[in-house]
């Protein structure tokens, strides 16, 4: 649902409950009326944050300053590749670079290309946050997303130049080379595949830049095996320069393995009845606890069971994929003064997978957010340590997936504080008035039986820029 005209304020919002696109205008300093819901970015935008939380609703149950920034890029990405693949304006960009959009000399890029078409046009800094050479480094201790967010973009727009530079070179089939025009064309193309169908393969809570970067490497090795183009290299490179990828990981993303593994566990059901069936999908889960490193006594949810067919190509699909999305809660006792008004409460740590499977029980992928809590050969490993016996192979795969989990809460509870002594986190504000006030905390708690859910907070704000001559609107706080 869309409501052009919600009401006055600057402001335009997803919001989850109504599963709708808000959108607010109000009067700029020169007595111009401006409607949100005229902007095309705008709303790209807002629909970028509604498909996330479609496909990845515990998303926004989240504390960590990447999961707020994974939404926002989201919602830019959408913006951008909207606008790119609009004709009128790939052609304009075509004759005024020749689709050259980053400069060789010195590594300058021309900003000021994605400057004017960021105003022209919008008005909005969509590109202009693209064209940016930010490292993951520098945001160490940046908790606001628009601002984090700028180096998942920038790293996507990375891609889309070298991309076009690579279409740029290449031979067609008729000896010729593309043409600036077409270049553009195909590099948009092949984005939507890179960077959409990546979403799939993403965890199901708590989604960090690096889970984006892996599922966006190990999309394209199932899509395209071969890689004649190199562009897995090419966009490791990216991700590396970066800091969303380690070198390492990189070597490890690039060697050559076997394509497929086995789907953990016995699978007692057809793989198409998991992915057809949350009933099926939950019991093979359930009989597999240990096998999955979910613990015996939490209740699993299936948080979504589909089978996709994705493109390669006009015509061309790669093969039917299953993707099973489930998840846990992980009770976590808040105790200590960094706690504030919430110590003494509890909350919850949320674990899970998402699996990707074909039909024939293959393994494609398996991203995991491990729990703390110990699962069987867990607890078997740690008494095996305790009384020095030696570890089965097994045994020491599951005692790194409880230490990986020790480290994830170790590090929810870190952020966690840091909100709340910062004072970021606030009680639910009722009505509209309440959204879009610009004080609505970041974060909003919530009890839901007799436990506190922090949730990034369902909308964002646009505020006049202080200083700004073009009195351009500025993304300030915003789930
Ligand atoms: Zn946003």
């Amino acid at each position: 649902m869309v409501t052009p005209n919600a009401g006055y304020g600057a402001n335009a919002y997803y919001d989850r409950q109504s599963k709708s696109l808000q959108f607010y205008y109000f009067d700029d300093d020169n007595g111009q009326r401006i409607h949100t819901c005229l902007s095309s970015d705008i709303v790209n935008h807002e629909f970028g944050h509604a498909l996330l939380d479609g496909i990845r609703p515990y998303l926004l149950e989240a504390v960590s300053p990447q999961t707020g920034a994974f939404h926002e890029f989201l919602g830019d990405l959408t913006a951008i590749l909207m606008t790119l693949r609009n004709n009128s304006f790939r052609k304009e960009l075509a004759a005024r670079t020749k689709g050259h959009l980053k400069t060789k000399s010195g590594d300058e890029l021309i900003a000021s290309v994605a400057t004017e078409f960021g105003n022209a046009v919008s008005g909005q800094p969509y590109l202009r946050s693209a064209a940016n050479e930010h490292l993951l480094g520098e945001y160490k201790d940046e908790i606001e997303p628009h601002a984090l967010s700028e180096v998942m973009t920038g790293a996507m727009f990375d891609i889309f130049v070298a991309l076009t530079e690579q279409y740029l070179k290449r031979e067609r089939n008729d000896g010729e080379t593309h043409t600036p025009a077409q270049s553009l064309q195909y590099a948009v193309a092949q984005m939507q595949i890179i960077a959409i169908q990546a979403l799939d393969l993403l965890p199901p809570v708590e989604v960090t830049f690096n889970d984006y970067a892996r599922a966006v490497m190990r999309n394209l090795a199932i899509a395209n095996p071969t890689d004649p183009n190199y562009y897995r290299g090419m966009i490791a490179d990216i991700f590396v320069h970066r800091e969303i990828m380690t070198a390492e990981e990189r070597t490890d993303l690039l060697a050559r393995a076997p394509l497929y593994d086995r789907m953990p566990g016995t699978i007692t059901h057809d793989p198409e009845l998991i992915g057809s069936s949350r009933a099926a999908a939950y019991r093979y889960l359930d009989d597999n606890r240990d096998k999955l490193f979910i613990p015996d006594h939490v209740d699993i949810i299936v948080d979504e069971v589909f089978t996709s067919e994705k493109m390669v190509g006009p015509g061309l699909f790669q093969p039917k994929q299953i993707i099973l999305q489930y998840l846990w809660r992980e009770d976590l006792a808040l105790a200590g003064t960094r706690f504030g008004s919430f110590s003494g409460k509890t909350t919850s740590l949320l674990c899970g997978g998402t699996m990707v499977f074909d039909v024939n029980g293959s393994l494609l992928y398996w991203a995991r957010k491990p729990g703390s809590e110990p699962f069987a050969t867990a607890s078997v490993a740690m008494e095996k340590i305790k009384s020095r016996k030696k570890l089965f192979g097994t045994e020491q795969v599951a005692l790194a997936e409880l230490e990986a989990g020790k480290q994830r809460r170790q590090e929810y509870l870190d952020a966690l504080a840091r909100r709340i002594e910062e004072g970021m986190v606030g009680e639910e504000l009722a009505g509209p008035e309440g959204l879009v006030g610009s004080r609505t905390p970041p974060l909003i708690a919530r009890e839901v039986d007799g436990s506190v859910r922090f949730e990034l907070s369902p909308h964002f704000h646009v505020y006049d820029d202080d200083d700004s001559s073009l009195g351009a609107l500025r993304w300030q706080m915003s789930s």
